[in-house]
């Protein structure tokens, strides 16, 4: 514990003892608040200010020290100060007194008890960052909850402090109302236990639970107010549609099949999406030969005297579709009939919130819908753009011939990936990035790291570059007021990616997006109509494989089982990686979030050119970089460039996920020499800036005893 901590937790068990041993509690019997009316009111009449600031320190003194008596205190200022000033004296002190003896709870224990209970208290810490106003009202107006009790246990929460001090002022109303009023008749009251009788309390519970009931009404208004120009058929064909066979349509499809239902896919392009035709696998093959490529260039390094290659560009993109064929069945129509999907080829729409029409002929009705359309790449109507024709990940895979000078419009993952691998099969490339650096999402080092990558192996990258028009092959940008113009064969835009969201029936449901352009879904992927979900990159925020599978297991669980069981999709920990060479892996937070977001927190870095293995493979380059909440050992976020990044970084995905520290990784046997040892080098760095030295130099003085 550290040094501010113990003093502070010093103080206040010296105020405890120093209560207890005056005799303090005797002061908060009733009898004794009852005996003190007639003298606490001479001084009231004599110094009105004084006494109503002497009351309100000791107030706030008794409940910030958590110390019994407050209800006492207030029935007595009932009877002295009478119901107006009395309420606003006594809602106050005691919010005041809630939130210190909540901001003590927080600085002393949180930490501790945040770390010692992570996996426990996931649950719990999501669900007041979400509706905790909500609880923490509801546990306010049930005077059957200690209030010490609430403002401990809030401390120990993600909750506010604002919010606490707020709610809890409104929350502790009625209550204080209540007593108050009592206190105004104290002398005919003959115990406190007499104040709140049964229908008082019964209120109070309403009252407390009036902020969910009504929040659940409001759901089911809005539900019914969507529904209400609509015929629900009386039964369905089927329990679920889904829209859509990339990566969230089949994991949604598969699941629903494998729990029993009867589940209808809709595809009208590729089986398995962007990923499988355009996106992930063409996109992992072609780097993959690039790689290869720069291997054998770099022979010298690996003690070969020389190695030489040939290749043709068509036969790399031949390898592509190879891939993509081999990989296929995987997502085939045949795969998923055979687990018992019904595939439909053809293009879906939605008619009615229970009906999905295939190429305008055929008509589906279902109990639930999954909206799984996908997203395409975005084109940015600069002035000229429309005159040639663009390269896109959509129509890249088709290139058969390897354009001389290639510009890639963006400086994202997408972009990064592609830019390196064209240049690497020997297109002169020049990226261009508006933002000033690339992978923006990223911290600084690592973008300048891979920019300096890229500039090693021949790519022109241009930041801050705004693209301003097209004139026939040149590609014209603004850099600080000035123009700059960029000749090329090809112009690939990887600017970013559109949800696909018209044409198959949601501006006739009324179905809103968001300001994203995405399609609006709660917390548990249902769109306005709650028997319609969507998933994947349709629904955002996250456009990744994985992301959709994940979103995917959500909105068929939720499709197929609500109302009886719903389950929110859970973001706490969301991985990815961009597959340049380096990779560059991240899960959770990067210090330059952190930062923004104020969140405390400590940075180890481990730089792999100090690793065996990468020494070994000549890919000596890199770091693994992790951030842990500050008194422990717990993983905020971790960023890893080097090779293999994206495997390396499922570690600390794990660790995040599982509440593991990294006293544990460092505690976990890593084969040697592997790339893994990566991860618990950088979790030994951080146990050495932790060393306990005080402990150390004991030791050090026992062995030189031992010594003799
Ligand atoms: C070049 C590139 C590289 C990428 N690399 C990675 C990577 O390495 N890792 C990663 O995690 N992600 C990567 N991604 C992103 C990943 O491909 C997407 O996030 C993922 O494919 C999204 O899946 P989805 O199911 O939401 O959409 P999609 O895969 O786009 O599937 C949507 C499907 O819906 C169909 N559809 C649309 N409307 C209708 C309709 N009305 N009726 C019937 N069918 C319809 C479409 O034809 C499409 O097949 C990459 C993307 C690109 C472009």
């Amino acid at each position: 514990m550290s040094r501010s901590r113990l003093l502070v937790v010093a103080l206040v068990a010296l105020a405890l003892v120093a209560f207890f041993a005056a005799g303090g509690q005797r002061y908060f019997s009733f009898e004794t608040i009852k005996g003190q009316q007639a003298a606490v009111e001479g001084w009231y009449q004599a110094n009105p200010w004084r006494t109503a600031l002497g009351f309100f320190a000791v107030y706030v003194a008794v409940t910030g020290l958590s110390l019994p008596g407050a209800a006492l205190m207030t029935l007595l200022v009932g009877a002295i100060f009478g119901l107006l000033w009395g309420t606003l004296l006594v809602s106050f002190a005691s919010t005041i007194g809630a939130t210190l003896a909540f901001l003590l709870s927080r600085f002393v224990l949180r930490d501790w008890v945040q770390r010692r209970f992570q996996g426990q208290l996931a649950g719990i810490n999501r669900g007041v960052e979400r509706e905790g106003a909500f609880y923490l009202f509801t546990l306010r107006l049930i005077p059957a909850v200690p209030f010490f009790a609430i403002n401990l246990a809030m401390g120990l929460t993600p909750m506010r402090a604002w919010t606490f001090f707020w709610v809890s002022q409104l929350g502790m109303l009625a209550g204080t109302l209540v007593y108050v009023n009592a206190g105004t008749q104290l002398a005919r009251i003959e115990s406190p236990r007499g104040i709140l009788s049964w229908q008082l309390i019964g209120a109070f519970l309403l009252l407390g639970f009036f902020p969910l009931i009504a929040k659940k009404l409001v759901e089911l208004y809005k539900a019914r107010k969507v529904y209400a120009r609509w015929k629900r058929p009386a039964k369905f064909d089927r329990n679920l549609v889904v829209i859509g066979a990339g990566s969230a349509g089949l994991v949604s499809a598969y699941i629903a099949a494998a729990v029993r239902s009867r589940v209808t896919l809709i595809e009208k392009h590729r089986m398995g999406g962007d990923c499988l035709n355009t996106g992930c696998v063409p996109s992992k093959a072609l780097l993959r030969t690039a790689k290869l490529l720069s291997q054998i260039r770099r022979s010298k390094e690996y003690g070969l005297k020389n190695a030489q290659v040939d290749f043709d560009f068509a036969d790399v993109m031949q390898r592509v579709q190879r891939v993509i064929k081999a990989v296929e069945p995987h997502d085939s129509i045949e795969r998923y009939t055979q687990l018992g999907v019904e595939c439909l080829r053809g293009e879906a729409r939605i008619t009615s919130p229970w009906t999905v029409e295939i190429d305008g002929k055929t008509t589906l009705s279902t109990r639930s819908i999954i909206i799984a359309a996908g997203a395409r790449p975005f084109v940015p109507p600069i002035p000229g753009i429309e005159g040639i024709e663009v390269l896109t990940s959509d129509n890249v895979w088709e290139l058969r011939s390897l354009p001389r000078r290639l510009a890639v419009l963006g400086g994202g993952p997408i972009g990064c990936e592609l830019a390196q691998a064209f240049a690497r099969f020997g297109a002169q490339v020049t990226q261009v990035e508006m933002l000033p650096r690339i992978l923006m999402r990223e911290d600084p080092e690592v973008s300048a790291f891979i920019q300096k990558k890229f500039a090693q192996e021949g790519v022109q990258v241009l930041t801050g570059h705004k693209a301003l028009r097209v004139e026939g092959n040149t590609l014209v940008c603004e850099r600080a007021g000035n123009e700059v113009r960029i000749e090329f064969d090809r112009l690939l835009c990887a600017v970013g990616r559109v949800a696909n969201t018209s044409g198959y029936g949601l501006e006739e449901l009324g179905i809103p997006l968001s300001r994203a352009r995405t399609i609006e879904t709660n917390e548990f992927l249902q769109t306005a109509y709650p028997n319609i979900y969507a998933c994947g990159d349709v629904a955002g925020p996250y456009q990744f494989t994985h992301t959709a599978a994940h979103q995917a297991w959500y909105a068929a669980v939720n499709a197929l089982f609500a109302p009886f069981r719903k389950f929110r999709a859970d973001y706490s920990v969301i991985p990815w990686a961009t597959f340049t060479d380096p990779e560059v892996a991240r899960v959770g937070l990067n210090q330059t979030e952190a930062k923004e977001r104020n969140i405390p927190h400590e940075v180890t870095v481990y730089g792999i050119d100090e690793l065996d293995r990468a020494i070994a493979d000549e890919a000596a380059h890199g770091m693994v970089k992790v951030l842990t909440a500050p008194g422990g050992d717990r993983v905020l976020g971790a960023t890893v460039v080097g090779e293999h990044a994206g495997d390396l970084i499922v570690e600390f995905i794990s660790a995040m996920k599982h509440g593991i520290g990294l006293n544990k990784i460092l505690g976990t046997i890593h084969i040697y020499p592997t790339m893994a040892e990566a991860n618990k080098y950088a979790a030994g760095a951080w146990k050495k800036a932790h060393a306990p030295e005080r402990l150390l130099r004991q030791v050090e003085r026992f062995h030189a005893w031992m010594r003799g």
